[in-house]
């Protein structure tokens, strides 16, 4: 993996190798940070970098330190332009990731969030291939709980709450599965490692309720408004079972690494007809489209870096 040539630290560009950070930060000690996970998209045609809805991800990710009770002078809108400042600078003919991340940066120990000051990064490095199998996933369950909003907020992109997704995956990968699907602590499904699950039944398209210890993800609300506005399907976000999913038609997940993943066997059972179904797969190729600008109606969901 590439590192960053740049940063935006706390309102300033920096080259990224000016910016070691020391071994006693605090945030790095006890996972009190919080961060985003941004894709922008290179669009060849009109050789413009798109990035996915970007003002979404720093609202989320504002919002998220907020419930670390870190308060900044920042609004999503002064982070975009931060970032807009380091692709430029980077200079990007491809695809990229990018990277926020606000953090206890005081050099000092101590379990707490209140009296420390808080920074603000934003990185970025280039997205190269992704290798990982996306449209054929065999998914397990995990044998971990998710992590309840009661113990770390689970609505928020928190940093240590990762331990919990590191260990669900680390374990569905090592058992031979492409990832797995986690449960929350009154046995009804949460969603999966690092990404957000859909299933269709009999027609209905069905995800689980923000109220079920899930990251509430933009790429789930992106997918909810295109299942309603280009496919006409009725999206329920309710509690599911596990073993409705074993007699659903269709699986899938998504996420802003992958986007949509198609899901075809869990613990080694068919989903459906064991093959891409057709609705996974039509809003799989209709996203990728959507993400690089493509389709006029959600053509502000692509915030372009170049001018
Ligand atoms: N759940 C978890 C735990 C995640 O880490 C992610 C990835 N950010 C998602 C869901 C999907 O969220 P988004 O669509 O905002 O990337």
């Amino acid at each position: 993996m590439s590192l960053p040539n740049f940063v935006y630290l706390d309102g300033e560009i920096k080259p990224y190798n000016d910016t070691r950070i020391g071994l006693m930060t605090n945030s790095l000690h006890y996972g009190t940070a919080a961060f985003g996970g941004i894709r922008g998209y290179w669009n060849a045609d009109e050789q413009q970098l798109f990035i996915f809805r970007p003002r979404d991800h720093y609202r989320r990710v504002l919002q998220s330190a907020t419930l670390l009770r870190m308060e900044f002078p920042y609004s999503p809108d002064d982070l975009v332009l931060g970032m807009r400042e380091i692709l430029r600078k980077e200079n990007y003919r491809e695809n990229c990731y990018i990277r926020p991340l606000i953090f206890l940066s005081d050099e000092k120990l101590g379990v707490k969030l209140h009296g420390l000051k808080a920074s603000v990064a934003i990185m970025s490095i280039p997205w190269g291939e992704y290798l990982s199998n996306v449209t054929d996933m065999h998914l397990t369950f995990s044998s971990w709980r998710r992590i309840d909003d009661n113990m770390i907020p689970a609505r928020g992109k928190i940093a240590g709450a990762y331990v919990n997704s590191a260990l669900i995956k680390t374990d569905a990968v090592l058992a031979g599965f492409d990832d797995a699907l986690v449960l929350a602590e009154d046995g009804h499904l949460s969603e999966g490692s690092a990404m957000n699950f859909f299933m269709v039944r009999d027609g209905v398209v069905v995800t689980t309720e923000i109220t079920q210890n899930i990251l509430e993800g933009i790429t789930r609300r992106t997918v909810i408004q295109l299942l309603k506005e280009q496919f006409g399907l009725p999206v329920v976000e309710r509690t599911i079972d596990r073993t409705e999913i074993f007699l659903a038609d269709e699986v899938f997940t998504c996420g802003s690494g992958t986007g949509i993943g198609i899901v075809t066997r869990i613990d080694h059972r068919k989903v459906g007809t064991g093959k891409p179904g057709n609705v996974a797969s039509q809003l799989r190729e209709l996203y990728e489209n959507v993400v690089c600008g493509k389709v006029a109606q959600y053509r502000d969901w692509c915030y372009p870096v170049y001018e």
